[in-house]
């Protein structure tokens, strides 16, 4: 039984009272979820596994002087962190043509792009996530034009370091999602990384055979999804080959 205080229950993860004031405890479900929860499966031990890859990166982050939300990971399903203010964004970066992008523009999938790009989209789940523009989110005060610049500037440098991270295991980052919080400290704000990095928000292709190690193999019916979460927490020196959790670093690929 859980006597905490349930804040927040989304797709894949719960928002519960932190132990101190300012603190939430993120719990990871291993609900799986796509196309606006039309589609709907569990898959046993997923949320286990993107809470060691999610606190991995978010302690690098952090190390790098890169704000986010995060403190430290409690226990398998568990980790603690800042209680922010969620801008109602996703913010896409995108390296390498994929997802809705192929779509929209007709860009063959593994075109890369000539440059990163970013994108916004609202979040709502009753309008599918719409994406919209700056002046969008200007005009509706979802975020200030300091505050979006904030926001694209912490997506680069996310971009900069996730990518170099996955290129060290043989992995290609082709995109990635995050969402952005105001972090109050007295009468100071910052905007900080929030929620999660993990291959439920992120896609990523082994080099070699460009082989799917995210989400895209539950959106896609591909199976295997477990197998290439372990995979890419392998790589990242996370579990093992006995899938025991390790604190070693990442597996550099020669
Ligand atoms: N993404 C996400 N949550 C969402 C929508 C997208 O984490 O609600 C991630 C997705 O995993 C991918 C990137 O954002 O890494 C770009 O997704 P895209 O716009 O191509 O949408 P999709 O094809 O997933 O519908």
């Amino acid at each position: 039984m859980n006597r905490r205080r349930r804040i927040y229950e989304g797709k894949a993860k719960i928002l519960y009272e932190g132990p101190e004031p300012g603190t939430l405890i993120q719990h990871f479900k291993d609900d799986a979820t796509a196309f606006n929860k039309k589609k709907h499966d569990i898959i046993d031990g997923k949320g286990v596994l993107n809470n060691r890859i999610s606190e991995f990166v978010f302690n690098h982050l952090n190390e790098m002087g890169i704000p986010t939300h995060f403190l430290r990971r409690l226990n398998m399903r568990e980790q603690l962190i800042r209680e922010v203010e969620i801008i109602p964004l996703e913010v896409v970066v995108r390296n390498v043509a994929a997802g809705s992008l192929s779509k929209r523009l007709g860009i063959e999938e593994g075109t890369q792009l000539p440059r990163s790009i970013i994108e916004f989209y609202y979040k709502n789940d009753e309008l599918d996530d719409p994406m919209v523009t700056e002046e969008h989110i200007t005009a509706f005060g979802w975020a200030n034009p300091q505050e979006i610049d904030d926001i694209m500037a912490l997506a680069i440098r996310v971009n900069d370091f996730l990518s170099g991270l996955f290129l060290g295991v043989g992995i290609r980052l082709v995109d990635f999602k995050i969402e952005c919080g105001r972090l109050w400290e007295g009468d100071m704000m910052r905007i900080v990384v929030a929620d999660e990095i993990s291959p439920d928000s992120c896609r990523l292709w082994d080099i070699e055979t460009e082989e799917k190690l995210d989400k895209d193999r539950f959106r896609r019916d591909l199976g295997g999804m477990l197998e290439a979460y372990q995979d890419v927490a392998r790589r990242l020196g996370i579990l093992n080959d006995n899938e025991r959790p390790l604190n070693g670093g990442p597996r550099l690929v020669q």
